[in-house]
């Protein structure tokens, strides 16, 4: 059977070209970056490029970009950096809506007696600006926003948000990881404090990831060791991992357009048949959202029996986010946005990358409306023409 993979902002297939630049660092070039000989040369040359790489995705200097092991550290570092050093302000500001990143580590800052303000969004899952700005009080030492959100796609306006933080003396992140590579970023022209980013969102492997820290903030690192990372993270560069982190930005760069043309086509043929079944609607502001995602609710079925049909057809699919999938709770996003039960029982993710093809997705649409008709057909509530409540 073939697989249809349309999980990408779950985690995307590893770059051939990305492995393959990766492969001699396991190798032969195992040398120690920090190491003064030779074989401790090649490979602190190979870093260089890596990080000139992925800092011309993202328009920053290259001395701004720390690695670290994944999104869920860059996040992490970024939050626990702010707090650590303005210990007078103990208040972190962020959304509703965050990944479980932001969202767990603030519920343990609060057990902390940090003080945590969630900012709420509206039915489209849009920022309220409004309760965004009421939020900035003397005492917050960090707002964190994401750019795009993983389950939506839905775009917060983090550049305006970054501005207001910066007349506030306010430091300003955003998690960035289903962003990245899929939006031109030019962080130069922005006043965003810090950024995070992860590898496996974007074509590199699991397990690397990055924090931009802009030149001159105040940082304390997370990982207190050596001297890597000009001391913002302890610990040996991983560096196959960067490496290969390298040419995913590289590949990124080229194919941002593409991602905005031939991905948000696909998507938007998707999404358009498939709001012809009945009793489906979109999650999420369809002006501003990514280019490669749709959330979509089949109203009176389980979002659980439609991807366990799909993946028997071949098709990988998710609702919300692959973090929290497993509970029967509606997500946490759809919650906030305020979603009918019945409308967020029965939502689905699906999110395309540039490996997907238009023959995928004739083909996915044809699958479609016969598995949901069958599990409508099955469902007692929809046979009695009474929504599930
Ligand atoms: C995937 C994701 C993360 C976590 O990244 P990991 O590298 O898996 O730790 C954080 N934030 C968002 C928005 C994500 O989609």
């Amino acid at each position: 059977m073939e697989t249809i993979y349309f999980d990408n902002n779950a985690t995307t297939a590893v770059d051939p070209l990305v492995l393959d630049a990766m492969l001699p660092y396991f190798k032969d070039l195992y040398g120690n970056p920090s190491s003064i000989h030779h074989k401790g040369a090649q490979v602190a040359e190979a870093l260089k490029k890596a990080r000139n790489s992925l800092a011309s995705l993202l328009g920053c200097d290259p001395g701004e970009i720390v690695y670290t092991s994944c999104g869920t550290e860059s996040d992490n570092t970024a939050i626990w950096s702010a707090l650590f050093t303005q210990p007078e302000k103990r208040r972190l500001v962020t959304s509703k809506v965050e990944h479980s990143a932001v969202v767990n580590l603030a519920s343990f800052l609060r057990q902390q007696n940090y003080q945590v303000t969630e900012v709420g969004v509206d039915r489209q899952g849009r920022l309220d600006w409004e309760g965004f700005k009421a939020s900035l009080t003397p005492d917050t030492a960090i707002v964190s926003l994401h750019w795009a959100n993983n389950e939506t796609g839905v775009l917060f306006p983090v550049e305006e948000a970054a501005e207001l933080c910066r007349e506030k003396g306010i430091i300003f992140h955003t998690d960035a990881v289903q962003a990245v590579g899929k939006i031109p970023i030019d962080l130069k022209k922005t006043k965003i404090d810090m950024l995070s980013l992860s590898g496996h969102k974007l074509h590199a492997p699991k397990g690397i990831g990055a924090l931009f820290v802009r030149n001159g903030l105040k940082f304390a690192p997370f990982l207190i060791g050596g001297h890597q990372e000009r001391g913002r993270r302890g610990g040996t560069e991983n560096v196959p991992y960067i490496v290969g982190l390298g040419i995913a930005a590289e590949l990124a760069t080229k194919r941002v357009k593409e991602e905005n043309v031939r991905v948000k086509a696909l998507r938007d043929k998707l999404e358009q048949s498939l709001l012809k079944i009945s009793y489906t609607s979109v999650n999420g502001d369809k002006e501003n959202r990514l280019p490669n995602t749709t959330n979509i609710s089949f109203e009176h079925l389980q979002s659980d029996s439609i991807l366990f049909m799909l993946s028997q057809e071949g098709i990988c699919a998710s609702s919300g986010s692959a973090c929290t999938s497993g509970s029967l709770d509606p997500s946490h996003v759809l919650r906030a946005m305020g979603t009918s039960y019945s409308a967020a029982q029965g939502s689905i993710r699906l999110s395309l990358a540039i490996t997907n093809t238009e023959e995928e997705v004739d083909k996915a649409l044809k699958l479609f409306p016969q598995i949901i008709d069958k599990l409508r057909d099955q469902s007692p509530a929809w046979k009695d023409g009474s929504p599930t409540k």
